[in-house]
């Protein structure tokens, strides 16, 4: 049995100002439990250095929402592995559904960016999830395996080594609809069971995070499901009462 080590990652979007950036960080800083979950934020690019200097010293750790698929170089707009790294930013979500949807990013386009950010040793949240008229249609398990597959194929199983997973149905995202317990234990166990027919080890220390609408309320059932790991938290990481509240029921 394996002992995975609840976490709960904060994914501000497109949120924030310099004022309210440090007001959150200083309330995580001083609310957060001590131990028994890794807590990190997922702060807009621009706000990376601030988020690095509020957070010195404390052990929340930095991530960031995306992460181009190229090295340095004549890329214009882009960030890259090496200039979050510049910043103390451990972290990097990859392939979550708004940009996928909203700026289209292909499986293939995913698979590159895990695998540079991986090769550029970044810590990876690979988010993967159905549209509702999928899970309608019965293709839950189908979409969820070709997006997975898709990523592994590129970068290799190893690769998943210390990887970590979000399962976020897109229908529950932003929308006050959050799945089931059951619902996110289904999805959980078939994403685990999939990465164990590559490789058992790294299926069984595999985090993976539910997203789509915690809330302090509903975090306690989703987290007591046998293989959720811990949450990618949006609109209630923005808030330090509710985020903090999330997090202690992770821990
Ligand atoms: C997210 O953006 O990853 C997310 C899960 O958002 P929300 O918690 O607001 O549904």
């Amino acid at each position: 049995m394996s002992n995975r080590q609840p976490l709960v990652a904060a994914n501000w979007k497109m949120n924030g100002s310099r004022e309210s950036v440090a007001a959150l960080l200083d309330g995580f800083r001083q609310g957060l439990p001590a131990d028994g979950v890794d807590v990190l934020v997922c702060a807009p690019s621009i706000y990376i250095p601030l988020a690095a200097d509020e957070l010195a010293g404390s052990n929340i750790g930095l991530g960031a929402q995306t992460v181009s698929e190229y090295a340095n170089g004549a890329y214009t707009g882009e960030i890259s592995a090496d200039m979050l790294k510049d910043y103390g930013c451990r972290y990097v979500i990859i392939g979550h559904s708004e940009r996928r949807h909203i700026f289209a990013e292909t499986n293939e386009t995913v698979a590159n960016k895990f695998c540079h950010a991986r090769e550029q040793g970044l810590e990876v949240i690979l988010c993967l999830g159905e549209r509702l008229e999928e899970r309608e249609a019965g293709m839950t398990e189908q979409v969820l395996s070709e997006q997975l597959e898709a990523v592994i194929a590129r970068a290799g199983i190893a690769a998943f080594d210390g990887a970590v997973i979000a399962y976020e149905p897109v229908w529950a995202i932003g929308t006050g609809l959050t799945a089931t317990p059951e619902q996110a234990q289904a999805a959980h166990s078939f994403i685990r069971l999939q990465v164990a027919r590559h490789d058992d080890r790294i299926a069984d220390e595999l985090r993976i995070l539910y997203g789509g609408s915690v809330k302090a309320d509903n975090a306690a059932g989703l987290f007591a499901m046998a293989d959720v790991d811990g949450g990618l938290i949006g609109g209630a990481s923005l808030k330090v009462d509710d985020f903090l509240a999330i997090c202690r029921a992770a821990g």
